[in-house]
């Protein structure tokens, strides 16, 4: 699904969301005409008064400023005498405001002043969706916003003496570049390296929230996902099934290496979505628990060339020690 297509979701649901208002306002005025006597005819009188100020004043002939000033004139009066036959049948003079779930955009999803943008409440439903589209919805966002480096030792490693703390700081500082200069980034890929446990799925999640936040939505797919589609791909011999992965503007490859191996099937087509979408210049991000001599052990020198070539990957490496230990003293996740 594109970004496009659950914009357009969207609006359809908004277009839903103002016509079950408008249903439940009309409801509201049904039931304030039974309880106040009167109330129907200042309601109908207030309507024909606005259908002919304002058929007056598009009128070419009519138009002067003053029509403008005599029918909101019109209006307050009704609006007065409305809310006193509200107050009499024993009802909020405002029972009768429309009624809107954002009174900001009024339920269209779009502000127009000064420009058309997008309401506040729109973006914040279109990025919960497009993350939902990802599967990253969930009570524990991995966001850069979330990200607490105290989680991480300040003790150096060896052999570099650099703690573990100065390291995932480092990669977060490269990854949040990286998803906030999308498509321009600094280099077209990352290749996020190290043991499971250390940190290195809660930034391919950050990458991908920053992304939808700006406005793209990215694939993200773990590799046991990623090759269960190639494999019904290969069986069924439609390579259509594999467009998505190939064509994603930015795909984030989770967990590479935890995926069965096929026989030759794997390495085949990894090298084979690694080389269309490099030759596309597609950005691809990729996760793996497997140390460069795993790597080339498992897809061969031909496939981790692709992977390691300094001019368009760029390595994090991630070091020390798991950071599931210490979730149970501190309590949430980096
Ligand atoms: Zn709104």
């Amino acid at each position: 699904m594109t970004r496009d297509q659950i914009i357009l979701g969207l609006q359809r649901d908004y277009a839903l969301r103002r016509e079950e208002n408008h249903r439940l306002f009309e409801q509201r005025c049904a039931d304030a005409c039974s309880q106040c006597p009167g109330l129907s005819d200042l309601l109908s009188a207030r309507k024909e008064a606005l259908m002919a100020g304002i058929r007056h004043g598009i009128t070419a002939i009519h138009k002067n400023p003053q029509i403008n000033a005599t029918l909101s004139q019109t209006m307050a009066l009704y609006n007065e005498k409305i809310a006193a036959c509200l107050s009499s049948g024993g009802l909020s003079p405002l029972a009768l405001q429309p009624e809107y779930t954002c009174s900001l955009c009024r339920d269209e999803g779009y502000i127009y002043e000064p420009t058309r943008h997008m309401c506040a409440c729109f973006e914040t439903e279109l990025n919960r969706r497009m993350l939902d589209a990802l599967g990253l919805t969930g009570p524990r966002s991995q966001t850069f916003e979330a990200f607490d480096e105290k989680l991480f030792s300040q003790e150096p490693v060896a052999p570099h003496g650099v703690s573990q703390r100065q390291m995932m700081l480092l990669n977060r500082n490269i990854a949040l570049e990286y998803a906030d200069t999308f498509p321009n980034t600094p280099i077209r890929d990352l290749l996020l390296i190290g043991q499971s446990g250390l940190g290195k799925t809660y930034l391919l999640h950050s990458i991908a929230h920053r992304l939808v936040k700006r406005g793209f939505l990215p694939l993200y797919l773990s590799a046991y996902r990623l090759f269960e589609i190639a494999r019904k791909s290969y069986i069924d011999n439609d390579p259509e099934q594999m467009a998505d992965i190939m064509d994603a503007p930015v795909l984030l490859l989770d967990d590479l290496g935890t995926e069965p191996l096929m026989n030759n099937i794997t390495v085949t087509q990894l090298f084979a979505l690694l080389n269309e979408r490099q030759m596309a210049g597609l950005h691809t991000v990729i996760s793996t628990n497997l140390t460069l001599t795993a790597l080339k052990d498992r897809y061969t020198e031909r496939v981790t060339s692709r992977l390691l070539d300094s001019r368009d990957c760029k390595q994090l490496n991630f070091m020390g020690e798991d950071i599931r230990k210490s979730l149970g003293k501190v309590g949430g996740r980096p």
